[in-house]
């Protein structure tokens, strides 16, 4: 069931907007009932989808074999942390969770052909799940997201359309588009299924540690996917009586473009577009206003968690400090080192620690070049 919580109206599975139709708000979705029957989903294959109990059931399923990622102890400055590496999906980002999810939905309604609009991964990911589903996919993305993105964008067989400028255009590009040709859009930042496939993160991280929470859980934050899907996840869980509170979510954003600090910080309610957002390393992430600002802030505030914003030789220190640790992030990951350092000088922190690295480095391989 699709819930709109800006008016309240509430629709059936089958809905093929990807906003309330009521208002245009951002839609919820929910299932009636979600359990995490632990023999159960020790006997599923590794992976999302042996949380069957607690996600949508779908005739066939549009997997490329989302495997568990790995939970990697390491050391950031004195503090030690878990590493949730999501650069082991197919495409190589956390996105394959939500794209899996959202286009098996899109399949069983029939769609064949549908938009969307994307800084880079979002637009990768969503093509190769799109490609393995038989819809044909339109990606808008700026002319200047990183080429190894907008190779895989092609590779799959999406039709990639480039607009010159910042991000915002080429969501302008595509809503035109969408206007005119009523293309079903597949937005990852608007679309509950995105979020339905990303709180099996949540899930992942409470097996792994043995069916306990984390204490803190690090993420970077523009659209906020990865904190909505974290706060649905470890909220199921916490309801369903698996783990009795939710860990503290800790948003991380580039200074440069960063919108929700702001709001937190200020105490506001929902978040405004930032007055004059700066070219940044962190492109996954350079978004001057978040489509789901009110439950970012709610999501921060019920868990007791907090923004931190990084600067650009963060961000740069942050991809050289986990490549010297074994791992190869984009900038926009990297934005989560000099997230834990920044926590651990002013805030601390409760443990167990999990820091999450979204994305595989090769994708921006052209950006790392130029900070080794
Ligand atoms: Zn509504």
């Amino acid at each position: 069931m699709f819930h709109c919580p800006g008016c309240g109206a509430r629709h059936a599975w089958g809905l093929r907007a990807h906003q309330c139709p009521t208002c245009a708000g951002p839609l919820d979705f929910a299932l009636e009932e979600v359990a995490f029957p632990r023999e159960a989903i020790l006997s599923g294959p590794p992976g999302m989808w042996r949380y069957a109990e607690a996600l949508p059931r779908f005739e066939q399923p549009v997997s490329l074999g989302e495997t568990f990622t790995p939970l990697v102890p390491c050391s950031i400055g004195e503090t030690e942390v878990w590493c949730k590496v999501e650069t082991t999906l197919p495409t190589g980002s956390y996105k394959d969770r939500g794209s899996a999810l959202l286009m098996s939905y899109l399949k069983e309604l029939g769609v064949e052909e549908a938009v969307e609009d994307s800084s880079g991964n979002a637009g990768a990911s969503l093509a190769a799940y799109a490609a393995r589903a038989g819809v044909r996919l339109k990606v808008f993305c700026p002319g200047s997201a990183s080429s190894g993105k907008l190779l895989q964008i092609r590779l799959y067989g999406a039709e990639l359309v480039q607009v010159e400028g910042p991000r915002p255009r080429a969501t302008e590009a595509l809503l035109a588009y969408e206007a005119r040709t009523k293309t079903p859009y597949a937005s990852h930042l608007w679309h509950p299924f995105f979020l339905e496939g990303v709180k099996t993160l949540a899930f992942e991280m409470v097996e792994q540690l043995e069916w306990q929470a984390p204490g803190t859980v690090l993420c970077p934050v523009g659209a906020g996917s990865i904190l909505l899907g974290l706060h649905k996840g470890f909220s199921e869980l916490r309801r369903a009586g698996v783990i009795p509170r939710l860990p503290r979510l800790v948003a991380v954003q580039a200074r440069n473009v960063s919108p929700l600090h702001r709001a937190f910080h200020q105490g506001e309610e929902d978040v405004a577009r930032a007055p004059d957002p700066q070219p940044t390393l962190a492109e996954g992430i350079a978004l001057p206003m978040p489509v789901r600002g009110k439950a970012l802030l709610r999501a921060l505030r019920e868990s007791g968690g907090t923004v931190v914003a990084v600067s650009e030789e963060e961000i740069a220190a942050g991809v050289r400090h986990f490549g010297r640790a074994g791992f190869c992030v984009e900038p926009t990951s990297a934005v989560v080192w000099a997230g834990v350092a920044r926590l651990d000088r002013e805030t601390g922190w409760d443990g167990p620690a999990v820091a999450v690295l979204s994305g595989h480095g090769l994708k921006a391989s052209q950006a790392i070049i130029s900070l080794l």
